[in-house]
Parts: C-alpha cells; sequence; structure tokens
C-alpha cells in the first residue's frame, strides 16, 4: 500500500521536521535576564557586590558569579553553594543575589582592572535543553585609603563658632573635609582661597555647633569613589562659651498681629485658618505650631541651600554688622515662652536680633551671591547671601527685598529694608551666618581680628609655604 506509507512517511517527515525546529527554536530562546547592580566602577577594600537575575518562574539550571583578574577567578556566588551569598526572591520570575567582601574574603584581589563576570542557564524544551547569558562588568580594584595631612597649625574653636583648615589629600579624586561628631564640612580646591598650583591642597570651615558636646570628636576625612575612607587628626583647641537663657512674653495681640499673615504664607500649613477673629485658644495653637514645626521645616529650607554654595571665597574682610543697631537677641540664646503666665514652648534662638530704626536699610555683610530672597515662614521676608566654600548669611522679617536670586552683591549694597515680617515683635533685623547650612555664632565673623587670625593668617601661610618651594 504505497499510498499509505507515503502519507505515513509524510507525517513522520512533518512530525521529525517540526521536532527539529522546535529544538534548533529552543537553542535559540533567549537566556535569564542578568544585571549586575553593585558594585559600580570600583571595589574598594570592602565592597557589595548585588546582581539580579530573571527568568520565567526564576527556574535557574546555573547561576554564577565571579571577579576575573590577570587569569584568577575569584568567586562570588554559585546555585551549588548559595550560602556564600543572601540569595532574595524579588517576583515570581527573579532573584536578588547580594554579598559584602572584602580582603579576608578576597585576598588575591589585587589594586588595578578586573572584571565582574555573572552566568546563568534556564531549562527549555521541556528540560531537553537548555539556554544560558553571561553579562561581564569591568572594574578596577582600589585598596589604598586616601591619605591626608594637616598643615595649617593653631586651631581654636568656640562653642558655636567656626574655625579653618588646611590639608593635603591624595589622591586627587575623593571627597574629603573635616567631621565633626556626625555632621561633615567639605573641604574646597585651594585654588578658591587665592592658592594657586597646588591640586592637592583643600581648604575646608567647619565648626563645632551650639548643641553639641565640648568633647566632640573633630577629624580630617576622605573617602575615594571605591568607598575606601582614610581619617587624620589635627591639633585643636576647644573653648567654651556661655550662651544665655531669655524669657519671651507672649500676648494675644501679638499672636493676633503674626499668626494670621504666617499662616496665608506657609505651604506648611495649608489646611489651616485664621483671621482677626480667630479665637486666642486657636491663635496660640497655630503659634506653637509655626514655633515648633514650621521653624523646623524652615530652617530645612534654609539648610538645603548650603548645596548651592560656590567652591571659592566670595567675600574679603571683616563682615558688617547693621549699621548703629543694638543687640537685641545673641546667638543661642535658650528662650523660654509664656503665655498669661504659663510655659508654652522652648526653642533656641539661632541669630542675633539687631535693631535700629524702623525700615532701616539692610545691608550685604560681605560680598557674595545672592541665593534666596522670598518669604519664608518664621523669618518673613529674607534673604540668603552665600559667600563661597560653604559659608551663608541671613537677613530675616524685611519689609521690602531689594534683590533677586543670583545676583551678585558686594559688601554694604542695599538688600532691602528692616521690618517685622514673619514670627517678630517690633521691627529689627534677624542676622545669621550659615555653615553648610548650620547655624554658628556670627560674632567672628564680625570680628577683624579673628578673620585676621584664624582665617587670613592659615591661607596666607599655606599659600607662601607653596611659594617658598
Ligand atoms: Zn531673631
Amino acid at each position: 500500500m504505497p499510498v499509505i506509507r507515503a502519507v505515513l512517511g509524510l507525517a513522520a517527515g512533518l512530525a521529525l521536521g517540526a521536532a527539529l525546529a522546535a529544538w534548533i527554536a529552543a537553542g535559540q530562546a533567549a537566556g535569564p535576564t542578568l544585571e549586575v547592580v553593585q558594585p559600580g566602577e570600583f571595589i574598594g577594600r570592602t565592597a557589595s557586590f548585588v546582581a539580579t537575575a530573571e527568568t520565567p518562574g526564576a527556574e535557574f539550571l546555573t547561576l554564577t558569579a565571579h571577579i576575573e583578574q590577570e587569569g584568577g577567578v575569584h568567586p562570588l556566588f554559585s546555585l551549588d553553594d548559595p550560602a556564600s551569598a543572601a540569595l532574595e526572591q524579588e517576583t515570581d520570575d527573579r532573584l536578588r543575589i547580594s554579598r559584602t567582601f572584602d580582603r579576608e574574603s578576597h585576598p588575591g584581589l589585587a589594586e588595578g582592572p578586573a572584571r565582574i563576570v555573572v552566568a546563568a542557564s534556564r531549562p527549555v524544551l521541556f528540560g531537553m535543553r537548555e539556554s544560558g547569558s553571561e553579562i561581564a562588568v569591568d572594574v578596577t580594584v582600589r585598596l589604598t585609603p586616601p591619605r591626608l595631612t594637616p598643615l595649617s597649625t593653631l586651631h581654636y574653636v568656640t562653642h558655636g563658632g567656626s574655625e579653618i583648615v588646611v590639608y593635603r589629600v591624595t589622591p586627587g579624586d575623593v571627597e574629603s573635609g573635616v567631621r565633626v561628631g556626625g555632621r561633615e564640612y567639605p573641604g574646597y580646591p585651594a585654588s578658591g582661597a587665592g592658592i594657586e598650583d597646588r591640586d592637592d591642597l583643600r581648604v575646608a570651615f567647619f565648626a563645632l555647633l551650639h548643641d553639641q558636646d565640648l568633647g566632640t570628636p573633630i577629624q580630617l576625612y576622605a573617602r575615594d569613589p571605591a568607598g575606601n575612607e582614610g581619617t587624620a587628626d589635627f591639633a585643636h583647641r576647644i573653648f567654651e562659651r556661655q550662651f544665655r537663657r531669655s524669657r519671651i512674653p507672649v500676648s494675644d495681640g501679638f499672636l493676633r498681629r503674626v499668626v494670621p499673615g504666617i499662616v496665608a504664607g506657609s505651604p506648611e500649613l495649608a489646611g489651616e485658618t485664621a483671621d482677626g477673629s480667630t479665637e486666642p485658644s486657636e491663635l496660640l495653637r497655630l503659634y506653637l505650631l509655626i514655633n515648633g514645626q514650621l521653624r523646623e521645616s524652615n530652617r530645612g529650607t534654609l539648610a538645603g541651600l548650603a548645596a548651592e554654595t560656590a567652591t571659592r571665597l566670595l567675600w574679603s574682610g571683616p563682615f558688617r554688622q547693621l549699621a548703629n543697631s543694638q543687640v537685641e537677641s545673641g546667638f543661642a540664646d535658650h528662650r523660654t515662652y509664656f503665655h498669661d503666665g504659663d510655659e508654652i514652648d522652648q526653642q533656641v534662638h539661632l541669630g542675633f536680633d539687631l535693631a535700629s530704626t524702623a525700615n532701616a536699610p539692610v545691608r550685604a555683610a560681605n560680598g557674595g551671591t545672592v541665593i534666596f530672597a522670598e518669604y519664608l515662614g518664621i523669618f518673613g521676608r529674607c534673604v540668603v547671601i552665600d559667600h563661597g566654600m560653604g559659608l551663608q548669611s541671613l537677613y530675616a522679617h524685611l519689609s521690602s527685598i531689594d534683590v533677586t536670586p543670583g545676583m551678585a552683591v558686594e559688601r554694604d549694597q542695599q538688600l532691602g529694608l528692616s521690618g517685622q515680617t514673619g514670627l517678630a515683635g517690633g521691627d529689627h533685623l534677624h542676622f545669621a551666618m550659615l555653615l553648610q547650612g548650620r547655624p554658628v555664632t556670627p560674632m567672628e565673623w564680625w570680628d577683624e581680628h579673628w578673620i585676621e587670625d584664624r582665617v587670613l593668617r592659615k591661607l596666607r601661610a599655606a599659600a607662601g609655604e607653596t611659594a617658598s618651594r
């Protein structure tokens, strides 16, 4: 029966052909999708390895990761030894591998180029075949921590005050500065302070804040892109300062005058309302919100301006205090607020209150760039000038503002007129100095002897040392 045989033969041929096609297609099926999340460009003395691998049902035949360097292979992970890393199922299809490794776990890694390789395979065609994929990421191993050498001498820090240090750091591509407790003060290339031809020198202004302990550790730090960190001590002396305590009476008349305007002008208080008919108890509730949460939020806005600082000094000579002004309140005064004889709140006043005549011209304390000029809650109409290398000055409660952000200003240039906008009991200028967004006492910056002894002398000495080399 040749016809039947021919049909059977055709059917068999077709089936074989289909099977062959399926076999070939399976061989071309995509392997798992792989990604190396960490490290990026560098591996340091301690490093994180994070990778993801994705395939239908997270069904892997093999999954491995290792580092290749000059012919050597340094394992990071294998499905056969899952304890080598933490394995987490992120989705139905995706696994996340993560681990840290260091010189103890991988003593064979040396400085220089290396390659991270992740490979995986998955079953296809009912497990009869497998399909694999591999990715490789080029990295550089860096094991030598940055080196720091302090250059300047005689560092005197008064509680709540500022100081400067000049230091050398190598290599050049590291972040560095001064760490005071948990706060970091970045250093800037010394060329920004007039010290030329020394790419390895940095200048950092730092402070011991009013709310930090006198024994807070102060150190130079440097971090390279591989996460290696170096530190160095430098000689310094700490001086105590007494902060005053004061009592602030809060009257209903004051609340009626200031609360509605601040509520209306502060997006943080959207949903709250107040006007002339608001009950005294409601005004007091809003006042406490303003004096607490809004104060915190406004300080956060000011702290965020630190990121906009110039990398070079924009000022020269001592900063100017408001002309013919009387000091009404000093830096870091601890204030206790009373209403109808009851204590209602406590805050620390982080600037100077300077009173002159009403609507007195308010002038830039020194050269710089205007980086903020608008209404800001408790500060009312407010101007902030950046003086470079993290130093900024603030002028609050203004009745009018004459400058706009981005404007370069010179010392004594008029910024606006004093007033009583925001949380102000009367017409006065609230003046503050900020270092990396943190309030420091302005008294030092107003003092020509301090500027000369603490700042300019150190910069000249570093420049002179450079010149004599
Ligand atoms: Zn004030």
